[in-house]
């Protein structure tokens, strides 16, 4: 068994273990710190009494890092955006788009069919040409940035931005051009956190072929960050959900997520936002001396 396949089985065995012991705890909105380091998220318990938009106690954010780095992702790049898509607007979740510049301009089909969509498709910036934040100057940097922005003739300037390989710097750059929202590399349950200005949308789970029958697994995510007043944010590639010779991507697992995600925004359970929604509504909160608002 791969090192991976290892960590989703431990990772199932000790959500099991944990979803038991918060049944018992819910009440007092604890969630053991030892019972999720195995499965190497952090908890950050948000502070009582956190709303998310429409007034929800939990919310639940997709992100999609749409960039072909690979020639031979093209095609399942393509793929993969169509049945994302397909799911989005099958239950009416909305996702946040981390675009690559280069991608849009060598795929506008999948990138147009993203802008088609009836359903709220947030678009975010995932540089121009995937570069690494981390190796690059601050105006190099903002160049790159800015070129992706001109590519996407966006009306407005996007709140969302996703780091090549998660690489996180030069956040400054990022405040001063209006993003809002980013995705840090570290998963954590908790409520989005201000980091530099920005609103960190931390990550919880990342979808990718080995998730493939995971759904079962996701759903318990879910429900525990909904317990945990948290925000359930997945993430995944287009082409990552593709199985390769010809197998079509794994909606079988996917859909699953997708309908659970729904029953619980139906009951009141979860606001399911966008990245940029999540960082505009504490943000207006936070200029709110009466706390956080709708
Ligand atoms: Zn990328």
């Amino acid at each position: 068994m791969d090192e991976l396949a290892l960590h989703v089985k431990r990772t199932a065995k000790s959500v099991a273990l944990q979803s038991a012991r918060m049944s018992a705890s819910i009440g007092a909105g604890f969630v053991s710190r030892r019972l999720l380091l195995p499965i190497k998220v952090a908890y950050d318990p948000p502070s009582p009494g956190t709303l998310y938009p429409g007034k929800k106690k939990a919310a639940a954010c997709i992100s999609i890092d749409f960039d072909v780095t690979a020639e031979d992702r093209f095609e399942a790049n393509r793929e993969g955006t169509r049945a994302l898509l397909d799911l989005s607007e099958k239950y009416g979740v909305p996702m946040t788009w981390a675009i690559c510049g280069m991608t849009a301009d060598a795929d506008r089909e999948s990138y147009e069919r993203i802008l088609k969509s009836p359903v709220k498709q947030e678009i975010g910036i995932h540089t121009y040409s995937h570069i690494d934040a981390q190796r690059s100057a601050a105006e190099e940097f903002e160049k790159d940035v800015r070129r992706c922005v001109d590519a996407l003739g966006l009306d407005a300037m996007p709140l969302t931005f996703v780091f090549p390989w998660n690489r996180v710097n030069h956040l400054p750059v990022l405040r001063r051009m209006g993003f809002k929202a980013f995705r840090g590399k570290e998963r954590a349950i908790g409520a989005p956190a201000l980091n530099e200005g920005l609103y960190d949308i931390r990550p919880v789970y990342y979808v990718d072929q080995k998730s493939q029958g995971a759904h079962s697994l996701i759903k318990r995510y879910v429900d525990l960050c909904a317990s945990a007043s948290s925000v359930f944010h997945l993430w995944t590639h287009p082409w990552s959900v593709v199985r390769g010779e010809g197998g079509g991507p794994m909606v079988e697992t996917l859909d699953p997520v997708f309908r659970h995600l729904r029953g619980l925004a139906d009951k009141g359970t979860l606001s399911l936002s966008t990245m940029g929604g999540l960082a505009e509504h504490f943000g207006s909160a936070r200029e709110q001396p009466s706390g956080i608002r709708d």
